[in-house]
């Protein structure tokens, strides 16, 4: 029977298809008695070498297409297999308790987890999940069950799982994936910017739906909406395939516009920008004209590995994205490791508050030697092509004194070692601490430009936590209180003649280009996706009639009232424009 569920609508587009669910659990294993040890030795080393020649494949494929960064996890899985005191344990059980290989081999690594996990150290928990995932592929090589990848899908298929971890995302079969659909993760996960970056429909935050849903079941995922409906009667997946097929017709017509010069219906352009986190995502930014970047995420290169990413590997992803949207600029920000994006041999244990904690510039300044790399990575990206710098959380005057005094330490150092780099690179900041827009006259004057990061500002201001789904509804862009915020810091930057954009996820949201665009914005930097989208609003727009609809929201009590506002100013603005090309035709 029909069943529809509500998620967080993290990647737009409608999928209609039968179900792959990814769970790596599901399988029993088998304990019974043997008399020879040997031969379970041996089959115990022919799964190992299965395994390692697999993981070797993945490690390949994964550096070819995402870089090395991104496939160290999996190096770090090799060596566990090298284990010798868990082989030698292995040996002995099998020889004392003389039961099959894969029952052995599984309570050890049971035993192994636990202990791992009871140690209050995130780096022993990382590592516990690492022994499971590879213990997991030489138990299925023993089994003979083919572990359920994600490379090789039997046809077009959604993908339901709990979670999806970043190096079964990053090698996922895209030919045969129609969406994602999992129990856990919000918007700024690391899966869901990889599902944005491949451009698939995807709903996330489902709590426990993945393990009501059985293998080959059809069903629809509406990533806009958010919405998952498990066996649909066949007029709903009639409705959804028109759906389909209209909003793939709208994305192919706003397309159409994604080269033309932006700009409003009185000729003020405004830059429409792509953020980016992953090097892939660029090849989306060039074929949507991205003019340019306007925030390149850099602590992703930080993630999912056990080593720093050193000063030459830096250099060569800044440069490469650099070069490919040139004569473009590219916003380089600062790492902003913490919060959501923990790295556990770094920053050693979770905090209890991590969104309000050990982040951004506040690590950076702790640890100069690793900022430093960064700098010098970033200003000599600078001799490649047009780089701005970002500093993110900046909270006060004194901890932008303190980055650009590091900053100007690398420079110095650059100079004397007759590096080239571009002496006036732009240097601005990102918004999103709510004392930095309190104190926005006196940040302006120390810095080249503004990007407000709204995603963050709204987490601050509302004192909502941005990746606690209970707490989701609170989560109001439209509040009263952001809305003046916003309206302030832009006032501010026109007074002090400096560049601000919106970075946030606020920008690729239509609903309100509008506002942000009366309200002085100059640049608008969101996923490639929604580039067309908020182009096509643009082109409809009146900057009169923007700033008055600024001045009629700046009133308003209730989130409410804004978004009426915003949704009547959008159906007159849509409106005028269908009568005024049905008079021309
Ligand atoms: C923001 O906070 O709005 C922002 C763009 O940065 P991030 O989402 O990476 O915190
Ligand atoms: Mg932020």
């Amino acid at each position: 029977m029909e069943s529809t569920f509500h998620g967080i609508a993290v990647s737009p587009g409608i999928a209609i298809g039968p179900v792959l669910v990814f769970d790596v659990d599901r399988f029993d294993i088998p304990n019974y008695a043997i008399t020879d040890v040997k031969g379970e030795l041996r089959r115990l080393a022919r799964a190992i070498v299965e395994t390692r020649n697999e993981l070797t494949h993945l490690y390949k494929k994964t550096a070819a297409e995402l870089g090395e960064a991104h496939a160290d996890i999996l190096n770090v899985h090799l060596m566990l297999l090298d284990d010798v005191e868990m082989r030698d344990t292995l040996n002995a059980r099998l020889r004392s308790e003389q039961v099959n290989v894969e029952y052995i081999l599984h309570t050890l690594a049971e035993a192994y987890s636990q202990t791992l996990s009871n140690i209050d150290d995130p780096v022993f928990k990382d590592r516990a999940d690492d022994l499971a995932d590879v213990v997991d592929r030489v138990l299925r090589h023993l089994l003979d069950e083919v572990r359920p990848d994600l490379q090789h899908m039997n046809g077009p298929s959604l993908v339901v799982s709990h979670e999806l971890s970043p190096s079964d995302t990053a090698t996922i079969d895209q030919k045969n994936l129609l969406g994602v659909v999992l129990d856990s993760g919000s918007l700024t996960s690391h899966t869901a910017i990889l599902t944005r970056a491949l451009g698939v429909p995807a709903v996330m935050g489902l709590e426990h739906l993945s393990s009501h849903i059985e293998h080959g079941i059809e069903i629809i995922v509406d990533g806009k909406a958010g919405l998952v409906i498990l066996e649909p009667e066949p007029e709903t997946i009639a409705r959804y395939q028109a759906k389909k097929v209209e909003e793939e017709r709208e994305k192919e017509k706003l397309k159409k516009t994604a080269s033309r010069h932006v700009q409003t219906l009185d000729g003020v352009h405004i830059a429409t920008q792509a953020n980016v986190a992953l090097p892939i995502e660029v090849r989306q930014c060039k074929d949507l004209s991205a003019e340019g970047i306007g925030l390149y995420r850099t602590e992703f290169l930080f993630l999912n590995r056990d080593t720093l990413p050193d000063e030459e590997e830096q250099l060569e992803a800044y440069c490469m994205v650099c070069k490919a949207m040139a004569p473009h600029p590219v916003t380089l920000r600062t790492m902003d490791i913490g919060g959501d994006k923990f790295v556990a041999h770094l920053q050693g244990l979770r905090e209890d508050n991590p969104q309000l904690g050990w982040r951004a510039v506040r690590f950076c300044l702790e640890r100069p030697d690793i900022f430093k790399t960064q700098l010098r990575a970033m200003l000599r990206a600078s001799a490649c092509g047009k780089i701005q710098i970002m500093f993110p959380m900046i909270s006060g005057v004194g901890e932008l004194r303190k980055v650009k005094a590091v900053l100007e330490e690398v420079k110095q150092e650059l100079r004397d070692e007759g590096i080239a780099f571009n002496e006036d690179v732009p240097v601005g900041i990102m918004i999103e601490v709510p004392s930095a827009v309190a104190l926005a006259d006196l940040l302006a004057k120390e810095c080249d430009f503004f990007s407000l990061g709204t995603n963050d500002l709204i987490q601050y201001s509302l004192a909502v936590d941005r990746v606690n789904e209970k707490i989701a509804h609170l989560y109001e862009p439209a509040h009263p209180a952001v809305i003046r915020m916003l309206y302030h810091v832009m006032t501010i930057a026109e007074k002090f003649k400096i560049p601000c954009s919106v970075c946030g996820e606020m920008a690729g949201d239509p609903r309100f280009t509008e506002l942000l665009i009366g309200m002085g914005v100059t640049g608008l930097s969101m996923a490639a996706i929604a580039l067309p989208t908020v182009r096509g609003e643009i082109n409809t727009i009146n900057m009169d009639t923007a700033r008055e609809l600024v001045q009629s929201v700046l009133d308003l009590e209730l989130a409410d009232d804004v978004n009426a506002a915003l949704d009547a100013h959008h159906d007159l603005r849509w409106g005028a424009l269908a009568s005024r090309e049905g008079t021309a035709s």
